[in-house]
């Protein structure tokens, strides 16, 4: 299903959420037509990918990184960033912090948690998350923020489950807010794609990632 960018965007404003389109193996002059409708806001999924559409389109997008982030090619990525929705280890992490202090940047991070019921996906379980957040060398890392979470529903056609999916890591999010500490101010809550970001934004969700309703069918 094709919906207008005005109608996601018009929907979204009303409901407090930003928009990221996820423009993963989409070519620069559909990005760019999307730009022209004013929007600023992109996300990729590979490193290789985010890096050259950076190279390649205007400089006033804010680009996000929503896929999986190996430590070697966090280098790659940390001149240009805006967000990163991935980090799912304190490893990854630490790395970032490294990376982003040779470029004196503070880079903007989300972790992302596990909360469908599926194996493939990547992310913290909520005990690991916990974990992460309590680490005392936490409050070292003066590169980077951890902004909030991000999370990904089960690929079903139950509602309630992707409801209830969503719910638990609003759930999560609210707990953690008195951890509260430089390194970790937790205002966005990154939840929701094409085929459910109406229940993600009525979970709690500020922030939704969509690509195909946007974009097209990717082949
Ligand atoms: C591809 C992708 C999206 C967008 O998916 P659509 O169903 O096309 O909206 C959102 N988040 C992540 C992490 C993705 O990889």
């Amino acid at each position: 299903m094709h919906e207008t960018l005005a109608s996601i965007k018009n929907y979204l404003q009303t409901h407090g959420a930003t928009l990221v389109a996820i423009s993963k193996t989409k070519p620069a002059e559909e990005i760019l037509k999307v730009y022209e409708q004013g929007q600023r806001i992109f996300g990729e999924n590979k490193v290789q990918e985010l890096t050259d559409k950076y190279v390649e389109l205007p400089k006033d997008i804010q680009w996000h990184l929503v896929g999986h982030l190996q430590s070697n090619k966090v280098k790659y990525i940390t001149p240009f960033v805006s967000l990163i929705h991935s980090v799912d280890s304190f490893k990854l992490l630490e790395e970032i912090n490294r990376q982003s202090a040779k470029i004196n940047r503070v880079i903007d991070v989300l972790l992302q948690i596990y909360i469908a019921k599926e194996e493939t996906k990547f992310g913290l379980g909520f005990d690991e998350a916990r974990e992460l957040l309590q680490e005392p060398k936490l409050n070292s890392l003066h590169h980077i923020c951890i902004r909030g979470m991000m999370g990904m529903s089960t690929f079903t056609d139950d509602q309630i489950q992707i409801r209830n999916e969503f719910r638990s890591l609003k759930s999560f999010f609210d707990e953690v807010q008195p951890l509260r500490s430089a390194s970790f101010q937790p205002d966005i809550l990154s939840m929701g794609m094409s085929g459910d970001y109406k229940i993600a934004v009525e979970e709690g969700s500020n922030m939704v990632r969509i690509g195909s309703a946007i974009f097209g069918e990717r082949k």
